[in-house]
């Protein structure tokens, strides 16, 4: 069986690292099947979604290296959600409710207060065709309920258990008890469609094979599966994954700023760093950076999938670009390098690498080795600093000339360890911490440093 996958984002915010993880789930499941991989807009609130936010979902993604197979917009289906909606009510499924938010809370409450769970009394089904004419002609809207199949053929007002079951391709056997919950309401009153539907007819309409999302969907996908099969649709198999959490096990929601994918980003943290903290947190496989798409793709295992909270430390991809932009080579970074203004080549890239924690990072140590630097010298030093550039050996200059005029200086001075070396680095860097300088010297040539040592 081809596999199609879809990732579907409401368009009402930018999307954070927790987003991430359905969306690479979705995507590395299908790469290593040879499937497609759809790329959905769930933006039927059109008050809250914003055609700013898909194109930020869009650029984000991309720079992850995600790339949809294929594009598709809620927004512009709703034709064929009117016409599911129509079938439905066709078929008695899809009924007319009138109350109001507040009665339906009052009623929860009774339910509630007399030992009853607080499911629908499915009021709506009983209404005549006067009371209808009546509500309507006091301003009233329907909202739309789906009656779910639980009930005594015939008699809806009978409810018996009726499990749902799906082999979870995450979790395992799952079941829900269609008798333990409220008809959904598909249609607003204000005629607006809830996720529900739209949801279904297009994975029904786009051939989804599979549906992995957060284990926060377990309870819809009991109703979902009964609306595909109202709906003569054949019913995707289903996967549902653990969250990501913060170390307290709060939830990321949707303004946790730094997190979002666009604040990484600009921070100069690594696609494959977050791909891979996103992935394989709360997995049985160690967290580490995965160089390739592909490599992760291999590294995922749904089997391996936690059931409880996935806790990540957002400090972690931090960590994680640091280790790939150190077994980064040359080739890896010259354009981004080229694009920053950074002229080093690949002497410079080796020379700087292991003190770069992100690739961006390259061009302070470029300005300090081609610009200019504050020398820093104490007081104490400067006749040390007099006596070091009388013996600065003269060009060409190699990996060796570090060594043989620092031998050379400790010869003269006496001064050894940190005292013969911290001088010297701070004075031709401005800095006490840096790259190697038996590397650096040649870069910074002997006319800098000499400028430096004054
Ligand atoms: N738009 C839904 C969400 O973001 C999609 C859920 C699903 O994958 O079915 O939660």
């Amino acid at each position: 069986m081809s596999v199609t996958v879809r990732f579907a984002p409401s368009p009402t915010g930018h999307i954070h690292i927790g987003n991430v993880r359905p969306a690479l789930f979705n995507y590395l499941f299908a790469k290593k099947q040879g499937g497609q991989f759809v790329l959905r807009y769930d933006d039927t609130d059109v008050e809250r979604s914003k055609e700013e936010y898909a194109l930020g979902i869009a650029e984000d993604l991309k720079w992850l290296g995600i790339n949809p197979d294929r594009v598709e917009k809620q927004s512009e289906r709703f034709a064929l959600y009117d016409a599911a909606a129509a079938k439905l009510k066709e078929a008695g499924l899809l009924y007319p409710c009138y109350e109001t938010p507040e009665e339906l809370e009052r009623r929860r409450n009774r339910a509630r207060a007399l030992g009853r769970p607080p499911v629908y009394d499915r009021a709506g089904l009983k209404l005549t065709e006067e009371q209808i004419a009546a509500y309507e002609a006091e301003g009233r809207k329907a909202h739309w309920r789906f009656k779910l199949p639980n009930h005594a053929e015939g008699d809806p007002f009978t409810l018996n258990r009726t499990d749902v079951h799906w082999d979870d391709v995450i979790r395992g056997r799952q079941t829900v008890d269609l008798a333990s919950l409220s008809d959904p309401v598909l249609i607003r009153a204000d005629g607006t469609y809830l996720y529900t539907l739209p949801s279904i007819v297009d994975d029904a309409d786009m051939g989804i094979t599979h549906v992995i999302r957060g284990e926060d969907h377990i309870a819809n996908t009991g109703v979902q599966i009964a609306i595909f099969e109202a709906l003569g649709a054949s019913v995707p198999e289903f996967g549902h994954h653990n969250l990501l959490t913060t170390a307290s096990g709060e939830g990321l929601s949707k303004r946790s700023g730094a997190l979002s994918i666009r604040s990484l980003r600009e921070a100069g943290y690594e696609p494959m760093a977050v791909c891979s903290l996103a992935v394989l947190t709360g997995t049985s496989h160690a967290v580490e950076p995965a160089a390739s798409m592909d490599a992760l793709a291999d590294m995922l295992d749904f089997s391996g999938i936690s059931k409880s909270a996935a806790k990540f430390d957002p400090e972690d991809v931090g960590h994680l670009t640091a280790k790939l932009v150190h077994a980064m080579s040359f080739a890896d970074v010259a354009a981004r390098l080229k694009a920053a203004g950074v002229e080093g080549d690949e002497v410079f890239w080796s020379a700087v690498k292991e003190n770069c924690s992100t690739v961006s990072d390259a061009k302070n140590w470029w300005d300090l080795i081609a610009g200019s630097v504050t020398p820093e010298i104490a007081e104490e030093d400067n006749e040390f600093i007099a006596q070091a550039k009388e013996l600065l050996p003269q060009e060409p200059w190699n990996e060796a000339t570090w060594g043989e005029w620092t031998k050379a200086v400790k010869g003269e001075t006496g001064r050894k360890g940190k005292s013969l070396f911290m001088p010297l680095r701070k004075a031709i860097t401005g800095l006490a911490h840096g790259p190697d300088l038996k590397n650096m010297l040649p870069l910074i040539g002997r006319e800098k440093t000499l400028d430096r040592l004054s």
